[in-house]
């Protein structure tokens, strides 16, 4: 947590500009490679491009509706039929959100009073305490710990208290790359369902798994559908993480909660790219298949550049990431000084994972890296990267 700034509310003293803003301001400024920031730097599919091109030219420009187009919401409660066999109404429990960013902040500010808390597990993406924390919640953090980022659901039994109120799951996770597996979800549906509590899962990596890997929502799971409120997004899965196009679905008491904390957020956004990500929604599965498989390869390669530049890789399962222990490089394991040197030492940018830990020195020696670039991209960065060992 860094210094104390002025003006700033005590509920997000400590969180300061974000890593992300941060690395990528940097990654600018020294002409780097970016591995830092999660985007990619290839398009998405041309018909979803065009899509919002004729949305643009045939005037679909003004306010959306609140809870977004209805050829949207349809393709979404098309979409978890078609994936994972899970039926939702489109218009009570489908809304359409600015990213999967808003979708989540809405949950927490809709369902949260003050003093509430969420359980999640750590390392988590930075926004899941910023946004409990201006929601007025407490974080209750269980930790993953490499190298298979598995964890104790004991602990996750020993955090409950009168006052948790809900469980926050990502999966594929970030910045860790674990795809949580069924006994895992199960575990956590069963602790769920006895204390009677509200899960929230962030699923915007969904298509994107390895190895064959399977992502399961947990509200697949017997007895879950009634408590689970899922945030996704079209960004990762259509190249389109500038649109800013995600949503909720869940049943319709916990969509309407969140639809009437998100009505004062941005109200609506992204009108001409709704109908676009709709588009790429109703995509063959070939689509879904092929850019696991090419991811699949960038992370294959990635991951072999980074071992040979010496680095402790922990393969991941989903996602865009990988993580890595730098201490065969740097000995004092210090991610932070780690991260703000590599620009200078040899252009390239990461992420230092300290920043997804509520205690940082759990993460200290723990770096992100991206591979949702083209190949000669990351055959560049790990280039560079070799350098550092001679
Ligand atoms: N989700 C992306 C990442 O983890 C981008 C995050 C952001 O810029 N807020 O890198």
């Amino acid at each position: 947590m860094s210094d104390r700034m002025p003006y700033l509310t005590s509920k997000l003293q400590g969180f300061g500009t974000t890593i992300f803003g941060e690395m990528s301001a940097l990654a600018l400024a020294t002409n780097s490679v970016n591995l830092g920031q999660g985007f990619p730097d290839t398009d998405g599919p041309r018909e979803v491009l065009d899509a919002a091109i004729e949305a643009i030219n045939t005037g679909q420009n003004q306010y959306p509706p609140a809870i977004g187009v209805p050829s949207l919401r349809e393709a979404i409660a098309e979409h978890q039929q078609r994936f994972y066999g899970l039926t939702f109404d489109p218009v009570t429990e489908v809304l359409v959100t600015a990213g999967s960013s808003e979708g989540l902040a809405s949950a927490l500010l809709a369902l949260l009073d003050t003093g509430d808390e969420v359980i999640t597990f750590e390392p988590m993406f930075d926004i899941y305490q910023a946004c409990i924390a201006m929601a007025g919640g407490q974080v209750k953090a269980i930790t993953l710990r490499p190298p298979t980022y598995g964890f104790d659901i004991d602990e996750v039994r020993a955090a409950i208290t009168p006052r948790t109120k809900i469980i926050l799951v990502n999966s594929p996770h970030n910045p860790t790359g674990k795809v949580f597996n069924r006994e895992e979800l199960q575990s956590i549906a069963d602790i769920a369902i006895e204390h009677d509590l509200i899960v929230i899962t962030d699923e915007v990596y969904e298509h994107l798994t390895f190895d064959g890997l399977e992502h399961i929502p947990l509200s697949t799971l017997p007895g879950m559908r009634e408590r689970t409120l899922t945030a996704s997004s079209g960004g990762k899965t259509f190249n389109t993480t500038g649109w800013k196009v995600g949503w909720l679905v869940g049943p319709a008491a916990l969509v309407s909660a969140a639809r009437t904390a998100k009505q004062y957020l941005t109200f609506v956004s992204s009108g001409p790219f709704q109908p676009a990500i709709a588009v790429g929604l109703r995509l063959p599965d070939q689509y879904f298949i092929e850019i696991a498989a090419d991811l699949q390869a960038k992370r294959d390669r990635l991951c072999a550049g980074l071992t040979e530049a010496g680095f402790e890789v922990y393969l991941p399962q989903g996602t865009y990431f990988v993580t890595v222990d730098i201490r065969g490089l740097r000995p004092d394991g210090d991610g932070m000084a780690f991260c703000r040197e590599l620009p200078k030492l040899c252009n390239v940018v990461a992420i230092p994972n300290q920043v997804f830990y509520t205690d940082q020195r759990r993460g200290q020696h723990l770096v992100r890296f991206a591979f949702s670039k083209r190949l000669e991209v990351l055959d560049e960065a790990v280039s560079r990267l070799k350098t550092l060992a001679s």
